[in-house]
């Protein structure tokens, strides 16, 4: 199974994937990630991306279809792949066919994790922490047990992160929709786009995105 995995900051992509990575198997293909191991490892295609870097250049398109192309050639054919962040644009997505092809796979489905963005904005803005344990905890999800104390140390300093608030969430939300506009229709046409309910619980989530893959 090769999927490409959706969702806005905040619908639990990252911890999806995770789980993909543990129950099936899975390995998470995220451009950033390659492009960085590529580099280190100073593979054909590291040193090339390693170079344009150096000039303060970004890495083309081509580029990084070498390095998807790179990293699925080294993958035992059974083990399935998941996208993330890839593809942006409608080029790359055909880029995407092709490399995918070359390596005798085949794209199986693309699926978004949905998110309503008012109830992204609660699950977001709610979120704090104690300043002294690092105890995470949610305004009306899962507040202290005495208003005000950590349960873990007791201590009565919380903070919030800056970027938690409801201007920048919907900014990424945007951006997001932005993102995705230019390549999801295709995949419609196609029929292989499955949508998740991202507000649910993490468990049924997963249970979710594992009956579209069986
Ligand atoms: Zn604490």
């Amino acid at each position: 199974m090769n999927i490409i995995l959706l969702g806005p900051p905040g619908a639990g992509k990252g911890t999806q994937s995770a789980g993909l990575v543990e129950r099936h198997g899975m390995k998470q293909l995220s451009t950033g990630d390659m492009l960085r191991a590529a580099v280190k490892a100073g593979t054909p295609v590291g040193l090339q991306a390693k170079a344009v870097m150096d000039r303060g250049e970004l890495v083309s398109d081509e580029i990084v279809s070498n390095l998807i192309d790179e990293n699925l050639a080294a993958m035992p054919a059974d083990q399935g792949a998941i996208f993330d962040g890839y593809p942006r644009t409608a080029a790359q997505a055909g880029d995407l066919d092709r490399i995918l092809a070359k390596n005798g796979r085949s794209l199986d489905r693309v699926i978004e994790l949905e998110v309503n963005v008012d109830a992204l904005v609660e699950r977001i803005t709610g979120r704090f922490s104690c300043a002294n344990c690092g105890a995470l905890y949610h305004d009306t999800a899962n507040p202290p047990a005495k208003e005000g104390v950590c349960d873990v140390c007791h201590s009565t300093e919380f903070k919030r992160r800056p970027d938690d608030n409801e201007e920048t969430v919907r900014t990424r939300m945007e951006e997001y929709r932005a993102k995705t506009a230019p390549i999801l229709p295709g995949y419609e046409e196609r029929g292989i786009v499955s949508r998740v309910d991202g507000m649910a619980e993490i468990a049924e989530v997963a249970s979710a995105i594992d009956a579209i893959l069986a």
